[in-house]
């Protein structure tokens, strides 16, 4: 441990640590839950989504219980939806007790080495360094470091160095102060170098390099895909009612719900959408006669992704056959289905 290094880190801690819900409890569920939301999304975002999970599902036993419907539900909107199915199993492992080993925390089902360090450390205390990006980049920085984050040795070597840097009396209160650091301090873009406190021993302050380091071997790809989304019209008995179906495979959204979709390699002008054959597998020949856009060319990023959505509509005759393999659905209670959030922006802004 580099005493001159966690003291001030810890220091600067106490003048600057952002009040969290989850900050001020020792309670491993709640970090946990705060700890799985904050993997992918920043903390303005999941703020409110922490506070509604925890007054539906205040403890394991109450997650474990709910549905599935229920916990995508709650998460609708958040993104990267595995986490939530994960969330549920490993509630649904615990038998309404939350693992206190680290051994048992780390096997939990969407549990890595840094969500079980961060958990075993601010609520039982345990001396395991974090390493996140805001580690990284703090790390890096002020040990002048040029080995690549993502490689095999860059992690061995950061994780080495992190376990050396921990302040073992106090863990939980070094590893918040090093991630906040590096979130409010030692920035991506613009790290505050003239007020911080480690600059005298930070080599990229001195040798001009904050902005070439940490450095990453490997580009992420990005590729693009384009959905058609159908929302269909049917009535019956007075009633309006849309077709849904659940997303099964392991791809994007999984068990969430979309509108029927046919995926296309390329993307369609509205011409060639009305011309494909699937869609009179779909739909009988009078249905598709109905069928107009309602919203083109919707951009949709995820992270490695970007979509490129379109939503037509069609309108079904009362004795239609169409769309058997699908859930009809009353549309009023739409708002019962965890959909992703393109869907949801349709819902709001494109269907009358
Ligand atoms: S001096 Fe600058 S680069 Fe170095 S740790 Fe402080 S904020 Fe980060």
């Amino acid at each position: 441990m580099n005493i001159n290094f966690s003291t001030r880190l810890i220091d600067w801690y106490a003048d600057h640590k952002r009040h969290l819900p989850w900050r001020e409890t020792s309670d491993p569920y709640r970090i946990w839950i705060s700890e799985i939301i904050l993997q992918q999304t920043r903390v303005a975002q999941g703020y409110d989504y922490f506070l509604r999970f925890i007054h539906r599902f205040p403890d394991v036993r109450s997650l474990a219980e709910a549905s599935d419907e229920e916990v995508m539900k709650l998460w609708q909107g958040l993104g990267y939806y595995s986490r939530a199915r994960h969330l549920h199993q490993a509630a649904g492992s615990m038998q309404g007790v939350f693992p206190s080993t680290y051994a048992e925390v780390r096997a939990l089902k969407g549990v890595g080495d840094y969500t079980a360090a961060a958990i075993c450390s601010f609520a039982y205390n345990m001396p395991c360094p974090v390493v996140d990006g805001n580690v990284y980049r703090v790390l890096a920085r002020y040990f002048g470091i040029d080995t690549p984050i993502d490689t095999t040795n860059g992690k061995k070597l950061f994780a080495a160095l992190a376990d050396e840097m921990l302040d073992r009396q106090r863990p939980a209160v070094y590893n918040q102060a090093i991630m906040d650091f590096g979130a409010l301090q030692c920035t991506p873009q613009s790290p505050d170098c003239l007020q911080c406190p480690l600059v005298d021993g930070c080599v990229a302050a001195r040798e001009g390099r904050t902005a070439q380091l940490p450095v990453k071997q490997h580009k992420v790809k990005t590729s693009c895909r384009y959905l058609n989304y159908i929302y269909v019209r049917a009535r019956a008995n007075e009633k309006e009612y849309t077709f849904l179906k659940k997303r099964t495979a392991n791809d994007i959204w999984q068990n969430l719900y979309e509108f029927p979709l046919i995926e296309s390699d390329a993307p369609l002008s509205e011409e060639a959408f009305k011309r494909l054959p699937q869609l009179s597998l779909l739909f009988a020949a009078d249905e598709l006669s109905t069928l107009h856009v309602l919203c083109r060319d919707v951009k949709h990023v995820l992270t490695h992704r970007i979509i490129y959505a379109n939503l037509y509509e069609v309108t079904l005759s009362e004795s239609s056959a169409a769309l058997t393999d699908y859930i009809k659905v009353d549309v009023n209670e739409l708002g019962e289905y965890a959909v992703p959030r393109l869907i949801q922006t349709f819902i709001e802004t494109c269907i009358g």
